[in-house]
């Protein structure tokens, strides 16, 4: 069966092309800068490999330009838009309706619509890259995964806020948590490896967006982000955890609207907002050549990540692995340095060496004497988002 993955964004598509269940990749891409005149588009196949620059004002001919090329003579990969069983979509908020994949249906797309205010910068997007693959793919059969699944398993006293009661009853504000496919994926490919039968995993996803899962035995339990994919820990541009009372007192005493407050806490704040960059290897850079700034960045970075390893530790009563995923989890030896130094009381203890070493595959970077295992898991959405249509199609 060939799946076709897509991960539509405010400003992007994602996509890939896996033939299931051998899990092999025919093809990946990116569209990037929807919207301006210099859209980029990256596509590769196991023997071509594109950059295009197109004009591509909208989703919808985003996705033309994607069809187009998995049909294109030369470097195309099919020949008939039927050769595509499923389209398997990513939706960053599934409210608290589904704790599972699901084939698209009417209802589906109207619960992705309702739950659109939770996730305005994700829902929208996601909901026109099914639509529009709808229009593409008549023949085939839509599924859609939801970041907030794996979360659904939280317990009460991690999910509630306290705020008053019948704000959760009636209005359902409370922690969803994020990334779920992510931390899944991760999750599961630790569990296999480690061959752990009961297991307590902190798994860490540090990519733009960041955050931390305490998994039981499989389960997310706990959770940095909360009703929305902002706060936990500090990001490419969102602030993470912050006390509310400065968004009264940008408000009230500074002059700030709302619209400002929230432009300044998910795109100007983070590392953004600590340094002028959001791109971590380039903040690594200027530290290195002595910015205390950027320095300061990276320690409040790492401190961030400590304190919820901290917490995690405590509510499950210890842990077997901590993972390391995503971008900055699996390229940046010194986040990783940082966020693991001093844990020896928790037997969390990195070996230097091999936390230096880089590799595309999952690798133990623990000392031997490490109680804990710390491990990079590189994560593969996409593959998880085509394993979970494939079991839900068979
Ligand atoms: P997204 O959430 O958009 O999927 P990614 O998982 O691709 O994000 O992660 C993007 C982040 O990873 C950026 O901050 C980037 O700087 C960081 N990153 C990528 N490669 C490296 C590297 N070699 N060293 C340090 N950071 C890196």
């Amino acid at each position: 069966m060939n799946i076709l993955i897509i991960n539509s964004g405010s400003s992007s598509i994602k996509f890939q092309l896996i033939q299931m269940p051998s899990e092999e990749m025919i093809c990946s891409g990116l569209v990037e800068r929807i919207g301006e005149t210099d859209a980029v588009l990256n596509y590769k196949t196991k023997s071509v490999d594109l950059k295009q620059t197109h004009v591509i004002p909208t989703h919808k001919q985003g996705l033309q330009i994607i069809v187009d090329l998995l049909l294109d003579l030369e470097n195309g990969v099919i020949s008939n838009i039927k050769e595509i069983q499923a389209v398997g979509h990513r939706v960053v908020h599934g409210g608290n309706s589904f704790s599972n994949t699901a084939l698209v249906t009417p209802e589906v797309k109207q619960k992705i619509q309702q739950y659109a205010p939770l996730a305005p910068l994700h829902n929208p997007s996601n909901l026109e890259g099914i639509y529009v693959a709808e229009e593409y793919f008549p023949f085939a059969k839509q599924i859609a995964v939801f970041d907030t699944a794996f979360h659904q398993t939280i317990p009460e006293k991690a999910r509630k806020y306290a705020i008053p009661n019948n704000l959760y009853e009636d209005q359902d504000i409370q922690v969803y948590g994020f990334h779920g496919t992510s931390h899944k994926y991760v999750s599961e490919k630790a569990i296999e490896y480690l061959q752990l039968e009961k297991s307590k995993i902190i798994s860490i996803h540090l990519g733009n967006g960041c955050s931390m899962t305490a998994i039981e035995n499989g389960k997310s339990i706990d959770h940095s982000m909360g009703f929305a994919p902002t706060n936990g820990l500090i990001m490419g541009s969102r602030s993470g955890d912050i006390d509310h009372s400065i968004i009264f007192y940008l408000v009230d005493s500074l002059g700030y609207s709302l619209e400002e407050v929230n432009t300044l806490l998910t795109k100007e704040s983070g590392m953004q907002g600590l340094t002028g960059s959001n791109d971590l290897r380039d903040i690594e850079k200027e530290a290195a050549k002595g910015n205390s700034e950027c320095i300061l960045a990276l320690e409040m970075n790492a401190y961030r990540i400590k304190k919820f390893i901290g917490t995690y530790v405590a509510v499950m009563n210890g842990v077997d692995a901590i993972i390391f995923t995503a971008g900055i989890g699996e390229n940046s030896s010194l986040i990783r340095k940082l966020a693991c130094r001093d844990l020896d009381f928790f037997g969390i203890e990195l070996d230097q060496t091999k936390n230096e070493e880089r590799s595309q595959e999952l690798r133990e970077i623990n000392s031997s004497t490490s109680k804990v295992k710390i491990l990079v898991v590189p994560t593969n959405e996409e593959l998880e988002i085509a394993k979970q249509a494939f079991a839900l199609l068979t």
